[in-house]
């Protein structure tokens, strides 16, 4: 065993505090990365709260990991000592059911391994996150970044990236769609970046009417203020495509009559609450609600790939680890530009 040095949260109403714990020691296939940045996922706050239920404490969160390779197992090939490298939210799966022979790792029938809140394949060792030192991974789990990439601000491609460009891409989300994104945060403001980039025509809607301008600067062509109804009326029947991502409870029929006829709404934000969804909404248009869940290792590889090709990270507001709670707070409030990273250097020495 290893050990480690993390924050944790204990229990679900209490702040998240410094904590040492044990990784296991590096097997022949595995690669030992000393993480240097972690962006904080809205998921994480919802975790350590327990607003999804069944959270398991201590829980060292982050799913958004990157630093550089400190240690090989005996039969990695494909990263050296001192390569970038990072992980995302999965550490493992079954490899051998309907899903990971699609490559599709994030719906193994048989569970996957999240990198934290959940268990290694023997269905009892705790996985724990990158609020941490280091971190032991499978060779086949660990992504590759290129040093083009500047690795604060890819950190949150781990996550982020890949949850709004794996359905901009099974969507074929294209040149000449209108493409609303709903939520300007971490996930929102990739999916404006990665749409932008695809050649959609990009319209945030947010509450946020602060955020307008910062919308269009990250490439957005329009901005609806959503709370503003004759805004949205405006745009009715409008949309090729909209990527909801919004993390707490809001009106999906607002969003749905945006749609125009066979129009798609995919919802990638997790608020606590089920959302009623009128049929009326939906009838209306031959219009279609669905949902993604953030992509698995070969297409998370691939995104990271085209972000490098075409020079896009996320905008990050680095803080230390010791202003992880204050950050959650901000977040809840909306107020997050548009990603915390927490740089880990500020945990200090072991
Ligand atoms: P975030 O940075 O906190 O952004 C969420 C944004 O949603 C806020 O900035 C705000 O944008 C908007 N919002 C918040 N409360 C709202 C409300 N009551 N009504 C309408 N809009 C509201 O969060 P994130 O890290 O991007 O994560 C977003 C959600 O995606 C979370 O639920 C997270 O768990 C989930 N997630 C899902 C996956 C997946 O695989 N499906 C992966 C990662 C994260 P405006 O100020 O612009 O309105
Ligand atoms: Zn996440």
């Amino acid at each position: 065993m290893k050990q480690a040095k993390g924050y944790a949260a204990i229990s679900q109403d209490k702040a998240l505090t410094p904590f040492n714990f044990e990784r296991r020691t590096p097997g022949p296939n595995d690669v030992v990365i000393g993480i240097e940045f972690c962006g904080v996922c809205h998921s994480d706050i919802h975790q350590v709260k327990n607003e999804w239920g069944g959270s398991r404490y201590p829980m060292v969160p982050g799913h958004e990991i990157v630093g550089k390779v400190l240690e090989i197992g005996s039969a990695v090939k494909t990263f050296k000592v001192g390569d970038p490298a990072g992980v995302g939210c999965l550490v493992d799966s079954c490899g051998d059911c309907v899903a990971c022979n699609q490559q599709l790792e994030q719906f193994c029938s048989n569970g996957f391994s999240g990198t934290y809140n959940s268990f290694e394949q023997d269905k009892k060792t705790p996985t724990q996150g990158g609020y941490s030192n280091f971190i032991v991974v499978k060779e086949s789990y660990c992504l590759k970044i290129s040093p083009k990439l500047k690795l604060s601000a890819a950190a949150p491609l781990l996550c982020a990236g890949i949850t709004t460009y794996s359905p901009l891409r099974h969507w074929n989300v294209s040149k000449g769609h209108k493409v609303g994104i709903v939520g300007l945060g971490g996930l929102g403001h990739m999916g404006v970046k990665l749409a932008v980039s695809m050649g959609a025509n990009v319209v945030v809607i947010t509450t946020s009417e602060s955020k307008k301008e910062d919308a269009k600067r990250l490439g957005a062509h329009d901005v609806i203020v959503s709370r503003n109804s004759n805004e949205l009326q405006k745009h009715a029947s409008s949309f090729d495509f909209i990527l909801d991502t919004v993390s707490a409870e809001h009106d999906l029929n607002a969003l749905l009559n945006l749609l125009k006829i066979d129009g798609k709404m995919v919802l990638v934000g997790v608020p606590d609450k089920p959302a009623p969804v009128s049929a009326f909404a939906l009838i209306g248009g031959r219009r279609t609600l669905a949902g993604s869940l953030i992509g698995g290792i070969k297409e998370t590889q691939e995104m990271l790939d085209y972000c490098a090709e075409h020079n896009i990270t996320s905008d990050v507001e680095i803080i230390p680890i010791q202003s992880i709670n204050e950050a959650y707070q901000r977040m809840i409030k909306g107020d997050v530009k548009y990603r915390f990273v927490i740089d880990m250097q500020s945990l200090g020495q072991l």
